[in-house]
């Protein structure tokens, strides 16, 4: 079968939306929903700006510096970082993503190359493009998109990236340094770098501060909760079986809520000037919007917002950071390459 690689994707695009690798799940409480609706910051929401971590506009800024770097490396060096973003079958939702990295890549001077693969592609065939972007020096960083069709093994393909272009951070080795003291990854997972990227910005002390994660994932709860860890918070994860979440949460001063389910984390879970971090998106019933249907997180906004002294709104907080950590990663992998 042929390598259907795409030549670098030209001009300057417009705007994206979040996307990883791993395709944000969208949760749909009732109503069937594919795009993003108004966001809680409108003026329907009665938590004051103030409060409002502008996760979009901070991402368009990390962006902006992206693109400056990117006019550097190859006024110096002659190079333009690549990323890969194999897609395989033709899932609308993963479609889109994989349009919107592209675009992203276009927008700060990125070389994007794409493989297209029939969702009855064999693992083989699969390992064999992985194969041959590992050993393609224009490629920095490598995406296959998720989910894989059931016949092929997630784990099998996301080892075979190698830990140099893995710009999602999620191979096991990248993960264990992650862990590890006295090591560091060569790359971060893209969400939970976002959430910890938007703290730092925003100079909200992290340090002997206590810190509850709500969930465990691979992708977003663990290394969220470990990239906490390493800069000195005390950390709790809470998960599906812990028993009483609330409490927990509510001894927190940051709170990063990544669990899945709709507007779980309640206004009475969060300590008095508790700083949120809501990673989840969630499709929820809405008469009033003109899709039907709105954009949720994982936390009550508006209870929530009234107890915290910050919190990322959904749609437009977190969700922007995750495409811009995807590009930072990119950025670093192909200043590496510039250093060999
Ligand atoms: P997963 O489904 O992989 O993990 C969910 C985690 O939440 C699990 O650890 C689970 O516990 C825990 N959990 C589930 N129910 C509860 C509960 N009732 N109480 C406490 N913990 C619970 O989800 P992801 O990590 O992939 O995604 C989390 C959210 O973030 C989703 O809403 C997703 O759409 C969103 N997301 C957003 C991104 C963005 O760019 N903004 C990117 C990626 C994800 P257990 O381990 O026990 O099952």
């Amino acid at each position: 079968m042929a390598l259907a690689f795409q030549r670098p994707v030209g001009r300057p695009a417009t705007a994206s939306r979040p996307a990883s690798r791993r395709a944000p799940a969208l949760r749909i409480v009732s109503a069937a929903a594919t795009a993003p609706a108004p966001s809680p910051s409108s003026s329907a929401s009665s938590v004051p700006a103030s409060k409002l971590i502008d996760g979009k506009g901070i991402a368009d800024t990390i962006r902006s510096e992206i693109a400056a770097e990117v006019a550097q490396l190859k006024a110096k060096h002659n190079l333009t970082p690549g990323l890969a973003v194999v897609l395989v079958g033709a899932r609308k939702d993963s479609e889109t993503y994989v349009r919107s990295k592209k675009k992203a890549c276009a927008e700060v001077g990125f070389d994007s190359y794409g493989t297209d693969l029939p969702a009855d592609v064999s693992e083989e065939e699969l390992l064999k493009v992985v194969a041959a972007y590992n050993a393609d020096p224009r490629v920095h960083g490598i995406l296959v998109q998720l989910p894989l069709p059931k016949h092929i093994s997630e784990k099998r393909i996301l080892d075979a990236i190698s830990i140099e272009k893995d710009v999602d951070g999620f191979h096991p080795l990248n993960i264990g340094a992650l862990a590890m003291r006295g090591r560091d990854p060569l790359f971060v997972p893209c969400t939970p770098k976002g959430c910890i990227e938007l703290l730092e910005r925003l100079k909200v002390p992290i340090s002997g501060r206590t810190a509850c994660v709500i969930g465990r994932s691979n992708i977003v709860g663990m290394p969220a909760a470990l990239l906490l860890q390493r800069r000195d918070a005390t950390v709790t994860m809470v998960h599906s079986k812990t028993p009483d979440a609330a409490k927990i949460c509510g001894e927190a001063d940051i709170v990063i809520a990544a669990c899945g389910v709709a507007e779980m984390v309640k206004g009475d879970w969060i300590k008095p000037g508790a700083v949120v971090i809501d990673v989840g998106i969630n499709a929820k019933d809405d008469p009033t919007a003109k899709k039907g249907y709105r954009l949720v997180g994982d936390v009550d906004f508006e209870a929530a917002g009234a107890r915290a002294s910050l919190i990322t709104p959904v749609p437009g907080g977190v969700g922007p950071m995750t495409i811009a950590m995807l590009l930072q990663n990119t950025l670093e992998s192909a200043r590496r390459a510039a250093k060999h």
